[in-house]
């Protein structure tokens, strides 16, 4: 797939593009990233791309114009029509579930926001989806396109290998999307806290059902929302019914 990534600091993306799972997705071309600023596409001997607001108020705010010719120049060299996200308070907050459809889609265009946000006319106009990163506000849309690119980065096939296949990482439907369970490795005692019993076994049905346990009874604790779409999905046994009434 491919992301058209409109932004006005580009040079922010250096370290996805040479470290690690998105790395090796870039290299790949399993997830194709392309940069375009939209002060190239700005007007005049400044280039400006942005300007006081209406109405007065603090900060400034980016035209619409720079952004318009940005994105219809992206939109001309993907050739096809593509989703147009802005990143955003306002959008929906990123989930597993949206960055699996993501993942198994062409791409889109990620338009990154700066200073007090963006024109509200090129947002009505152009922009398809809003995608929050959060209950906070950052100072741009880099780091929030930056997320949404490293976890669809990682859903590809490969790029994880085998060891860290992500079918066992939290909110992954294979695990009916319960978060994940403690993970521990050697030394066997540390600060005086040996590694659970059942992890030392062997057996692996056990080691299967003690992790089973755990991930329900941390996701019953932390986020029993999700428990609870389990049950009604069907996805929870009679095992696993058992395991959160020991628990609870
Ligand atoms: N005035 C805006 C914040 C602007 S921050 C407000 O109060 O909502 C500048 C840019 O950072 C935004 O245009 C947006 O692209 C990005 N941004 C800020 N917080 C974000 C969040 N929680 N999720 C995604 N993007 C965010």
């Amino acid at each position: 797939m491919r992301f058209d990534v409109l932004t006005l600091f580009p040079e922010l993306f250096a370290p996805l593009l040479t470290s690690g799972v998105t790395r090796r997705a870039y290299e790949s071309k399993q997830v194709e990233l392309v940069f375009w600023n939209p002060r190239d596409f700005a007007e005049g001997n400044y280039r400006r791309i942005d300007d006081r607001p209406f109405g007065g108020g603090p900060g400034m705010v980016m035209m619409a114009g720079p952004l318009a010719a940005c994105l219809d120049a992206a939109l001309a060299a993907r050739g096809a029509a593509a989703p147009v996200v802005l990143f955003s308070p306002v959008g929906e907050t990123l989930r597993h579930a949206a960055v699996e459809g993501w993942a198994g889609g062409e791409g889109a265009v990620l338009v990154c926001g700066r200073y007090e946000g963006i024109d509200q006319r090129f947002i009505d106009a152009r922009v398809t989806h809003q995608v929050s990163l959060g209950d906070f506000v950052l100072s741009g849309g880099e780091i929030a396109a930056m997320a949404l690119i490293d976890a669809v980065a990682r859903l590809q096939s490969g790029v994880l290998g085998d060891e860290a296949s992500h079918v066992q990482d939290s909110f992954n439907p294979a695990l009916d999307g319960m978060l994940d369970c403690p993970h521990y490795t050697r030394p066997e005692v540390w600060n005086g806290q040996p590694v659970p019993a059942p992890l030392m076994s062997g057996h692996h049905a056990q080691i299967d059902r003690w992790r089973r346990d755990q991930r329900l009874a941390l996701t019953a604790e932390r986020r029993p929302e999700l428990v609870d779409a389990a049950r009604t999905a069907g996805r929870l046994s009679r095992a696993d019914e058992s395991a959160l009434k020991k628990k609870l």
